[in-house]
């Protein structure tokens, strides 16, 4: 309680301070004589960040000749040390300190003890504060956390006389924290340099002494109250998005947010005097420190979600709920979160988003599907990256190698630049084969078809090359929207993907929204209710359930494709029965609008999308209702291995080149071919390289892949003898015991079939 009552009386005479009509340098000057009293120090002195140099601002007790004279640069002395590593020292000999600087004109020589700490803002030190006394002393902990707490007010009070510029205090930051490679996982190949952002962005303490403690205490029991909720919330419908990993981290949390201590430390940090905010970043300023200190990963990994459980309180407390999204993008970005939900990634603007690193993620997640889509590079399962990287920080990504490079020195980014060169030449190797058909080295002709659903993805058939598109996923749309699409917008858009691909055939897939594609404005689907929204009422489930969505699509499509043929695609049929009703359903709308004298197609070819194993067993009944069917690979594996798609953790656990599924699709594409019924593959699977030789060696003519493969599989298909990739495959794939993967990458590297 005595800690807690001299750091009341520090805080109430800053109060005062804070409160005064003088100028910056003057209440600098009262802080510093403040601080020497009620630490009952010889001396107190700040140091500011000025013009990349740690200057002396003011002091009681050294030279005031040296005020504005001693400079120190960042990481040299004690002062440079402190700001460097943003951490506090507390040193009985100064002097024995191996980074000690003697600097004769302050008049330090008659002091022993030396105590520290950084003034920090936006995660960057903008300066120090510290302490000496005549006697060799040990500070303890509660005159270091006075300390502490000063500098926090002392930021504020420095930021709002504009003293010390941020951006330069990051460039100082960055400067000397020096370089970094972290590693991680390729979720989307490709390679991109800008800042970092962070999704959630961290909240900026702007006001750190309370007017009214009563009223902070409120606030933060209410905030604490709306986080246990959020919390309990999210745990009840936890099993769902990503399971695993997810869950674990939420049990964790939900001790947190029940921890009684965490609740007193943070009250007790208000009874001294701070706001809400400022007790909050307080005890976090605490547990980062203790998480520097423990190399047990598994507690440092508890202390790194009680530090984002912090931040979301920091969030809740102050108001501060939206995502770097809502105040836009400036520069070339890269975007910095633990996950991200597909709408999430839409809402950046993607023309400064240059790349994503996640602390999670999985391949075949929707959001990395997006991320594809638009181009974007995608780095997952980084560990440590909120520990190492900082907002603001220069990032380059290089997904292909799974790394990130954070702060990177010029040889790196000449290495990047150089690459980048490396890959434009490649792109312009696959610019050259765009407009030639993709046939094989053997004369056979394959489809190459694009996968998109974002607008303006229609015109990238142009730059790619692709010969249409074979799954237009138009729930992207719904992602985007706040309200449900109406159906003029709808309308609107799908006719203007018909314009851009001309003559080109475009295959629409009906909404497919669940799963991990949620919609607020759709209540029920995409988890709120379902216990494995995977496979719970979703895409043509929820279609035909809400019949009245489905009918708006329907004609919004109907109209969009007059005076043409147009594809439509339903998503997830399970059983023949739901595509028969889904056809009826479009056909009722069609007569409708030819009962109201509408322009209609010329033609309305149907088809099913195979994902669900159960329809493959039924294909006899199902294919002669269809004009073409589309596997999709994505869902497929997933319910083939029963393996959430969006589970990290089981993320590479199965191979897309296992006898399972090569075998599977072999039986669908023998299947079909015997019904004549056309057979697309439009799943991630098809857009790899090696996948999609081993597709083609089971027959499969027609692939749907994202758009940046077009260019690599085309490539592909030029350079291989198909028929003699058939005739091994025929081999390996009822032999138990081939590694299929290896054995096709030595034939396709004997026979230089380019694998890009
Ligand atoms: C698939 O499941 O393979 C597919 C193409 O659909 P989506 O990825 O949109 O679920
Ligand atoms: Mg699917």
């Amino acid at each position: 309680m005595a800690a807690a009552s001299a750091a009341r009386e520090i805080l109430r005479r800053l109060h005062e301070v804070m409160a005064a009509r003088t100028g910056a340098e003057a209440k600098l000057n009262q802080v510093v004589q403040i601080v020497a009293q009620e630490l009952s120090s010889e001396v107190a002195s700040i140091y500011l960040l000025r013009d990349g140099m740690l200057e002396l601002y003011a002091t009681q007790g050294l030279a005031q000749s040296a005020v504005h004279v001693t400079r120190l640069s960042m990481g040299q002395g004690l002062v440079g040390t402190i700001a460097a590593t943003r951490e506090s020292l507390n040193l009985a000999e100064a002097k024995e300190h191996p980074d000690f600087a003697y600097r004769p004109e302050t008049g330090e020589d008659d002091y022993h003890s030396f105590a520290g700490v950084p003034i920090v803002r936006r995660e960057s030190a903008i300066g120090v504060l510290g302490v000496q006394h005549r006697e060799p002393r040990d500070y303890d902990e509660v005159e270091i956390e006075a300390l502490q707490t000063v500098a926090m007010v002392l930021s504020e009070l420095i930021h709002g006389a504009g003293l010390v510029d941020d951006a330069q205090a990051a460039r100082a930051r960055a400067a000397s924290s020096g370089p970094l490679r972290l590693a991680g996982l390729k979720l989307v190949d490709g390679m991109g340099r800008g800042t970092a952002v962070f999704h959630q962005p961290r909240v900026i303490v702007e006001h750190t002494v309370a007017d009214d403690i009563e009223v902070e205490r409120q606030r933060v029991y209410s905030a604490f109250a709306r986080m246990r909720e959020q919390i309990d919330t999210m745990m009840g419908q936890a099993e769902f998005v990503g399971g695993g990993d997810h869950h674990d981290v939420l049990e964790t949390y939900k001790m947190f947010a029940y921890d009684e201590g965490w609740a007193r430390r943070i009250n007790e940090a208000i009874d001294t005097g701070l706001t809400a905010e400022a007790a909050i970043e307080r005890v976090q300023a605490r547990t980062r420190a203790r998480m520097r200190s423990i190399e047990d990963p598994y507690l440092r990994e508890r202390l790194t979600d009680l530090d984002d459980l912090s931040n979301r309180l920091q969030r809740i407390v102050s108001g501060q709920l939206g995502t770097a999204a809502a105040s836009g993008l400036r520069g070339d970005t890269i975007l910095i979160a633990r996950n991200l939900g597909p709408a999430e990634l839409l809402e950046y603007d993607k023309r400064f988003l240059k790349g994503v690193v996640l602390e999670e993620g999985s391949l075949t997640a929707h959001v990395i599907i997006v991320a594809r889509a638009m181009g974007v590079p995608v780095l997952g399962r980084v560990r440590e990256l909120f520990a190492d990287v900082s907002d603001g920080d220069e990032l380059i990504v290089d997904a292909g190698n799974g790394a990130l490079m954070v702060r990177p020195q010029a040889a790196m980014i000449k290495s990047y630049q150089a690459m980048s060169v490396i890959k434009a030449r490649q792109a312009e190797r696959f610019a050259k084969v765009k407009d030639l058909p993709a046939i094989s080295r053997d004369g056979q002709r394959i489809t190459v078809l694009m996968n998109a659903g974002l607008a303006g993805d229609a015109q990238a058939l142009d730059v790619t090359g692709a010969d249409g598109i074979g799954l237009f996923r138009t729930e992207f749309q719904f992602l985007v929207s706040a309200t449900l699409p109406r159906r003029e917008r709808q309308q609107a858009f799908y006719r203007s993907v018909l314009e851009a691909a001309g003559d080109r055939p475009v295959v629409f897939r009906t909404i497919d929204i669940g799963g991990d594609k949620a919609v607020p404005y759709l209540s029920g689907a995409g988890g709120a209710d379902d216990e494995n929204p995977a496979m719970g009422w979703r895409a043509l489930r929820l279609a035909l359930g809400r019949p009245a969505l489905m009918k708006i699509q329907a004609r919004a499509l109907l109209e969009a494709g007059a005076g043409r043929t147009i594809s439509i695609m339903f998503p997830m049929v399970s059983e023949p029965w739901e595509f028969a009703e889904a056809k009826a359903l479009v056909e009722s709308q069609r007569a409708l609008l030819a009962r109201h004298g509408h322009d209609l197609p010329l033609a309305v070819r149907y088809g099913a999308m195979i994902e669900v194993p159960a329809l493959i067993e039924t294909l006899d009944v199902l294919l002669p209702m269809t004009d073409f069917v589309s596997v999709g690979t994505n869902d497929l594996t997933q319910f083939l291995f029963a393996a959430d798609r969006a589970n990290p953790r089981l993320g590479d656990r199965y191979d897309w080149l296992s006898p399972a599924v090569l075998r599977v699709i072999r039986r669908i594409v023998r299947e079909a071919g015997a019904a004549n019924v056309p057979v697309t593959i439009c799943g991630e699977m098809g857009g790899r390289p090696l996948e999609a030789l081993a597709l083609l060696s089971l027959g499969v003519e027609k692939l749907s892949i994202t758009p940046a493969g077009v260019g690599p599989i085309k490539a592909l298909v030029r350079s291989a003898d198909l028929g003699k990739v058939k005739a091994a495959m025929a081999g390996w794939i009822d032999t138990p015991g081939v590694d299929i993967r290896a054995a096709l990458l030595a034939l396709a590297t004997n026979d230089a079939v380019e694998l890009a």
